[in-house]
């Protein structure tokens, strides 16, 4: 699995809710992240953010910047 991108200290693991899969860091409640979208470690080049959420679908590649001030598509 892969590191987290928030903490750099846990790992992302694959949950599955009551609303389907989400990914949560194994540091939880120590770090607070948690996404139903994959974190990808590459930085925003608009804003600090450490990490793009993956929006990807079958046909296209699609990394979404998760600061809602930015939200930058690549
Ligand atoms: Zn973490
Ligand atoms: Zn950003």
């Amino acid at each position: 699995m892969a590191k987290c991108p928030v903490c750099g200290k846990g790992e992302i693991t694959q949950k599955k809710g009551k609303t389907g899969i989400f990914y949560a860091c194994t540091k939880y409640p120590d770090c607070k992240f948690i996404s139903n979208k994959k974190p990808i470690a590459q930085k925003c080049t608009e804003c600090d953010s450490t990490y793009l959420l993956d929006e990807s679908t079958p046909d296209e590649k699609r990394y979404i910047c998760p600061n809602t001030e930015c939200k930058t598509v690549y």
